[in-house]
């Protein structure tokens, strides 16, 4: 066992140039794996699939299959495309810098800590997968032994502020059918493209639910198509819409019910919008994305909190302040001792 402080810096940089673009995690989560058994950490390789698994930590002192109070978890896989670490000034560039090796790394250096200080109530839960539908936290839900965690203490970049509550996402597939004919008889065919664009004119006047604390809905178009030619009257069109959610998404669902006259609606994904738990003496605030927490529900209680901006996150300027870095390490020892004490 290992009595040094963990280096932030350099365990952020280690695992930075490490490429773990979603679905290639397995190099991160062996080298991972490794350096927590190297400081003494008890480690679950939790297979995902044949070729990924998360790394899930506990001290090792309580009793085999008790479960702690309080874990820390965030996600090691990234975004493309991946470039490796390097230093300017107080900041760490790379990718995974901010989203999520940054706070992985401060999330460590704080267990340690509390480890070191005699508290063996922290364990750690790191998952693949967060980037593209969250298989990695499915998995790890289920390794939750007997009733999981009391709190859950999720990392994304926050700037070092606690969540209030996170959107959901509600993802619909909107499809219209036509009747192909030479464009030069369009009253022989039928526009499968003119029923789409008419239904996404009419969703713009639709009234969406709003909420006190997340605000009003809004959506994207994000993906459209149709057609076969220029000169063929269009018989299929679809368009892919991602609403951010602020309720539950059937109230969406049924705002949007009168679109059915022209298009047919699939349902493609569902996750739901999470209050958060809070703690006195840190800046709160509400974030418009979602997370990982909604399929993690074993794991206790959810808090949202981690240094960096979303807003370099999957740029190609992704970086983290090292003072934030260091500090969010302190910031996390902190709210486990709070929440500890709860
Ligand atoms: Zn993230």
């Amino acid at each position: 066992m290992t009595a040094d402080p963990v280096d932030v810096v350099a365990l952020t940089r280690a695992l930075v140039d490490i490429d773990s673009t979603t679905g290639c995690e397995r190099a991160a989560g062996r080298w991972l794996a490794d350096y927590l058994r190297g400081r003494g950490w008890s480690v679950v390789e939790q297979r995902v699939d044949d070729a990924r698994f998360n790394v899930i930590a506990t001290s090792g002192d309580p009793a085999p299959g008790s479960s702690p109070e309080i874990v820390f978890s965030t996600h090691f896989d990234c975004v493309p495309p991946f470039f490796p670490s390097r230093i300017e000034g107080d900041r760490i560039y790379g990718r995974g810098a901010c989203d999520a090796k940054g706070i992985l790394a401060a999330q460590v250096a704080s267990a340690d800590r509390l480890r070191s200080d005699g508290d063996s109530r922290v364990g750690l839960v790191f998952v693949v997968g967060e980037e593209r539908g969250s298989d990695g936290a499915r998995a790890a839900n289920e390794a939750a032994h007997g009733g999981g965690s009391r709190f859950l203490i999720d990392g994304e970049p926050t700037d070092n502020r606690l969540g209030v509550a996170t959107r959901g996402i509600l993802r619909l597939k909107l499809r219209a059918g036509g009747r192909a004919a030479h464009s030069s008889f369009p009253e022989l065919g039928e526009s499968a493209i003119d029923k789409l664009i008419d239904t996404l004119v009419e969703l713009r006047s639709i009234a969406l639910p709003r909420d006190p604390v997340l605000g009003r809905t809004h959506y994207t178009v994000g993906l459209i198509a149709g057609g076969v030619a220029p000169n063929v009257v269009s018989p299929s069109a679809e368009a892919e819409i991602m609403f951010r959610t602020v309720s539950d998404a059937a109230e969406v669902r049924r705002a949007v019910a009168p679109l059915e006259r022209r298009v047919a609606i699939e349902h493609v994904l569902d996750v739901p919008p999470v209050r958060l738990r809070t703690v006195p003496g840190f800046d709160a605030a509400v974030f418009p994305y979602t997370t990982d927490i909604p399929f993690l529900p074993r794991w206790g209680e959810p808090l949202l909190f981690g240094p960096g901006s979303i807003h370099v996150a999957h740029t190609a300027d992704e970086f983290v302040s090292i003072a934030e870095l260091t500090a969010a390490a302190g910031h996390y020892v902190t709210l486990a001792r709070a929440l500890l004490s709860s």
